[in-house]
């Protein structure tokens, strides 16, 4: 006999529905055995381990990346770990960026050690010393990691050289937190797996944090697994507001290429400020690289001026349009003084290590102000 449930009433809806079940039924016991037993099919399972929204999205992801395979998880950072963990083991040796992400470079540096992971940092600054010491690194390396661009100066990364020194059996993975599509699309350079923090650009309205990580299907499978045992999932509505927030993507990330591209030109050539990071303008370090890479700038500026500490945070207090805040990606416009947020602990000898000025802003431009608006706020500040 047939067991009565209840049917789904659409089946044709435009948006897909929303999941929110914490698990699935099956039919029989066949579907059991089919299903549960052998992994291939994802439905009907428990709400860890998949949800219809996730594929949804996680779908919409591989075909935006220009990639294999995809995964959604709860934030950024446990994106990260996935990749990390699941690939790596005890006694292997992997490289990160000096210059990445302050979580990433606590989990590489205090975490994985204790796990019996060896992890080397090397600068990113100067491209050709970074590629070569890769060089003779990375043939011990199990994993390396890259992160472009980087926080708060935007550096880059020679990816064809750096790919061509790294082996193909010692994993490739990038942090493009701060370039997703159209900007740039790590797979076409042979990165194996990139990371996104998607609260940022991906997810794009500053109302949740999830992480994303897509690219070889293998390298995929290892971190779906380690997720289902870890558990690091974002729920079902997460899912689906970050499939709409990818129908905006292209439209988004253009709008803040053109306004940063702009106030960015327009910043360089006042007299207060000392030196602008942006990779579209001609003067920055990396700027041959990111003609080559980055097929748009973004929506963060970094910014030193002329003055102290002091004269930094009060022209910071002065603006009235960005709020005071940590991310990028938002709606809103968002500044940071450096030294005051992600720096705070550092002193003057780590910060002369990382290049970090105590007059460092960053400014974060938000889709949704328009480019007069911000312009003039910024420019009454410096003025005054
Ligand atoms: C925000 C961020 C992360 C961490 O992502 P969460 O979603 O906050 O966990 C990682 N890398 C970069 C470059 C980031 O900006």
């Amino acid at each position: 006999m047939t067991r009565q449930r209840p049917p789904d009433p659409y089946n044709n809806s435009i948006c897909p529905p929303t999941y929110e079940s914490a698990s699935y039924f099956f039919r029989d016991a066949a579907e059991v055995k089919a299903h549960l037993h052998t992994a291939s099919g994802r439905a009907g399972r428990y709400g860890r381990y998949s949800n219809p929204s996730w594929l949804t999205v996680e779908s919409a992801l591989t075909s935006t990346m220009r990639s294999e395979d995809s995964l959604l998880f709860a934030s950024g950072m446990a994106a990260h770990t996935a990749a990390f963990l699941s690939h790596l083991q005890k006694g292997d040796q992997m490289i990160i960026p000096a210059e990445s992400y302050r979580m990433v470079r606590r989990l590489s540096k205090e975490l994985l050690p204790r796990l019996g992971v060896t992890v080397h940092e090397l600068s990113i600054r100067d491209s050709d010393r970074f590629i070569h010491e890769l060089a003779s690194l990375a043939p011990k390396c199990r994993l390396v990691h890259l992160e472009m661009p980087s926080s708060p100066h935007q550096y880059l990364i020679d990816l064809e050289q750096a790919r061509s020194v790294v082996p193909k059996s010692t994993l490739l993975t990038i942090d493009a937190s701060f370039s997703p599509p159209p900007n740039f699309f790590p797979s076409d350079f042979g990165i194996d797996l990139s990371l996104y923090s998607a609260t940022k650009y991906l997810g794009g309205h500053g109302d949740f944090v999830a992480g994303v990580a897509s690219g070889r299907g293998d390298a995929i499978d290892k971190m779906r697994d380690f997720r289902d045992v870890t558990g690091a999932v974002a729920s079902g509505a997460i899912a689906a507001l970050l499939s709409r927030s990818l129908h905006t993507l292209e439209m988004r990330v253009d709008n803040v290429n053109r306004k940063a591209s702009y106030l960015a030109e327009k910043l360089a050539s006042h007299s207060r400020v000392r030196k602008v990071y942006y990779p579209g303008l001609q003067d920055h370090t990396h700027h041959h690289l990111a003609q080559r890479y980055l097929s748009g700038f973004g929506g963060v500026i970094t910014f030193e001026i002329e003055g102290d500490e002091e004269q930094t945070s009060t022209l910071v207090d002065r603006l009235k349009v960005p709020y005071m805040a940590s991310n990028f990606g938002a709606p809103q416009t968002l500044v940071e003084q450096s030294t005051f947020f992600t720096y705070f602990e550092y002193d003057d000898s780590e910060l002369d290590d990382i290049g970090v000025s105590r007059s460092t802003i960053r400014l974060a431009v938000g889709f949704a102000d328009p480019l007069s608006v911000i312009e003039e706020d910024l420019f009454e500040a410096l003025e005054s």
